[in-house]
């Protein structure tokens, strides 16, 4: 398989396995733990084992889906970095190998003759240098044209180095890969973020894969969690929260009030302050801290304040509705909690974006990073995880990294 997200992939998963849903229920009956494994253990050596490079298509397809069913229990953790990383590189690698980049989800073309003028070609292939080596020529070579649209849509280099002409975007091999690259990148997060959704529903086998993933993933970057500490629960990045919760964290009107402040502000600071990635719905929040001081100083003021804020204020109109933070907290209906009181009631999760679309339309004013997020905190959590990456693309860039 050359692209798990081209025509071929999605053809696949339809005809032979009757869609996503069906392929991950059957995949706990093919896939073991360590075979789908297997796909991301070699990634220290830096070197994608030939047996992993000559699967066939229906392995390969069940492999990387058993992995991406895994990574629905974290979303944007390292785990997901980690099967990132190394099926790109096995993708590419085997992209490499073919010579020819087709059948991948980037509609690329082959450039004709003719396409380019020859003087251009002249200038940017240098066919006129006859002391180039044959590899340099090939390196200069256009081989490739992608519509314009579709690569501005994927492109993060800049545009002075690539040759375009009517509608089209040139490539050597290499840009043509980069594509790709930025295109699995992109498919890969839209379907963890839609497997996110039906997360409940898989297998255990998924949650057991995911904690081994974790294992892989904890030890490949051990030097940067030594570093930076871990991601997982870590002060609130205020300015990356998603519009809805900016929009509730401002006040709103008295309609939506109890919705805004209690629903959605409350689950959300709760799970992105103390439980960034629950790997269960019946999680309690003296599973993920071990004192209340952290819900009291850091989560609980936000909330009032956010509540003082709306028209007429929340909790000045409505005291008793601090009671029902903490009911919605987990710790049951009381305003004194202890830590033991945590999981006598539910600790309930952000709604899903459609369900805040539904109940309070005036709250969702998404914004450019808003596109495939099916939940707020996943919006915060890759948010994160762009952030972190550009921090850690710059501590490359001066001679750190890792991995
Ligand atoms: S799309 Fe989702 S995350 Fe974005 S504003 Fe709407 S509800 Fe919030």
């Amino acid at each position: 398989m050359l692209d798990p997200f081209g025509d071929k992939a999605k053809r696949l998963v339809k005809e032979e396995f009757g869609g996503i849903t069906e392929l991950l229920s059957i995949i706990p009956s093919y896939v073991g733990i360590e075979q789908a494994l297997e796909r991301v253990s070699w990634v220290k050596s830096g070197e994608v084992p030939r047996d992993v490079l000559d699967m066939g298509d229906v392995q390969d397809l069940l492999t990387f889906y058993a992995l991406l069913g895994a990574l629905a229990f974290s979303p944007y953790g390292i785990e997901m970095e980690l099967v990132k990383e190394a099926n790109s590189k096995i993708y590419s690698e085997r992209l490499r190998r073919a010579g020819r980049i087709s059948g991948t989800a980037v509609e690329l073309r082959t450039v004709r003759e003719g396409d380019i003028p020859p003087r251009d070609r002249t200038i940017l292939e240098r066919t006129h240098h006859h002391e180039l080596p044959p590899d340099e020529r090939e390196r200069l070579r256009l081989r490739y044209k992608v519509h314009l649209g579709k690569f501005l849509e994927l492109w993060e280099g800049s545009l002075k180095e690539v040759y375009l002409r009517k509608g089209h975007a040139y490539l050597t091999t290499e840009q043509a890969l980069r594509l790709w690259e930025k295109s699995f990148e992109k498919n890969f997060e839209r379907a963890v973020n839609l497997l996110y959704e039906v997360r409940d529903e898989l297998p255990g086998y998924y949650l057991q894969l995911y904690e081994r993933l974790g294992e892989i993933a904890r030890e490949y970057f051990k030097e940067r969690l030594e570093r930076m500490g871990s991601a997982e629960a870590q002060p609130l990045r205020f300015e990356l929260f998603p519009p809805c919760v900016k929009i509730a964290l401002g006040g709103v009107p008295s309609g939506l009030r109890n919705y805004a402040i209690t629903v959605l502000l409350t689950s959300f600071l709760s799970y992105a302050r103390l439980c960034p990635s629950p790997s269960r719905r019946d999680v309690r929040i003296r599973d993920c801290v071990s004192d209340l001081s952290v819900v009291e100083k850091e989560i609980l003021p936000v909330i009032i304040e956010a509540g003082n804020r709306c028209s007429p204020p929340l909790f000045e109109d409505q005291p008793h509705e601090v009671k029902n933070i903490w009911y919605h907290l987990g710790f049951g209906l009381t305003d004194r909690p202890t830590l033991e009181d945590s999981g006598n009631s539910t600790w309930y999760f952000p709604p899903n974006c459609s369900k805040i679309r539904a109940n309070a339309p005036q709250l969702c004013k998404p914004d450019r990073h808003c596109r495939n997020i099916k939940n707020p905190l996943t919006y915060y959590l890759r948010r994160l995880y762009i952030v972190g990456r550009k921090g850690k693309e710059e501590e490359n860039v001066e001679g750190g990294g890792d991995g």
